[in-house]
């Protein structure tokens, strides 16, 4: 999930290795219904891993109407604390913009529940190695992660696709089985 415009459609695709999988919007705030996805993941062993990747609707952009960005964060925030299998939220931040309101809004609902996030920033390709890092230390203050915890994305140039791929490999591990006691 992340804010309207964020490269959520774009980076889905590099994911998965495909174009136009995920709409990529022509303007912002077009994704507004939540779809799933399947993704079959292949583990270190190479082993195929499963998992269901639910795209949740950008939030934030005002031309999307007021009554439509109302019922926005209600129903994502219902999502996030009532989904019961849910064993992440990945968040897109656009490393040029931060955190918005909402986005720590979100990392909130989700850190109540005890479900761990993946701060994901995109677009990293649109400033430099010395703004990136500061960029980068900046979102980990405000989320109280460690920098190397907030994954630096582009989708135009592939960086940081293989990392988040194996991150989400990670997360379709399966349960440890319990201990034999
Ligand atoms: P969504 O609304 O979050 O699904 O965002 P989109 O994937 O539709 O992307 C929004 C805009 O940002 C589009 O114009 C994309 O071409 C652009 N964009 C997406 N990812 C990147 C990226 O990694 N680098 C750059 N420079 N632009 C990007």
């Amino acid at each position: 999930m992340g804010r309207s415009n964020v490269g959520k459609s774009s980076l889905f695709n590099a994911v998965c290795g495909r174009k136009g999988l995920a709409r990529v919007s022509r303007s912002p705030g077009r994704t507004q219904f939540l779809n799933t996805f399947r993704l079959v993941l292949l583990g270190p062993g190479r082993e195929r891993r499963h998992l269901r990747c639910v795209d949740l609707p950008g939030y934030g952009f005002a031309a999307a109407g007021r009554a439509t960005r109302e019922t926005f964060a209600p129903m994502i925030g219902g999502y996030l604390k009532g989904r019961a299998s849910l064993r992440s939220l990945v968040l897109l931040v656009d490393i040029r913009r931060g955190l918005s309101d909402l986005d720590e809004q979100m990392l909130g609902f989700a850190a109540e529940r005890g479900v761990p996030s993946l701060l994901v920033a995109t677009k990293v390709d649109k400033m430099g190695a010395a703004e990136r890092a500061l960029a980068r230390e900046r979102l980990a203050v405000g989320t109280g992660v460690r920098p190397i915890d907030v994954l630096l994305t582009s989708s135009t140039k592939g960086l940081g696709v293989g990392e988040l791929v194996a991150d989400l490999a990670g997360l379709a591990a399966p349960p440890r089985p319990a201990a034999d006691v």
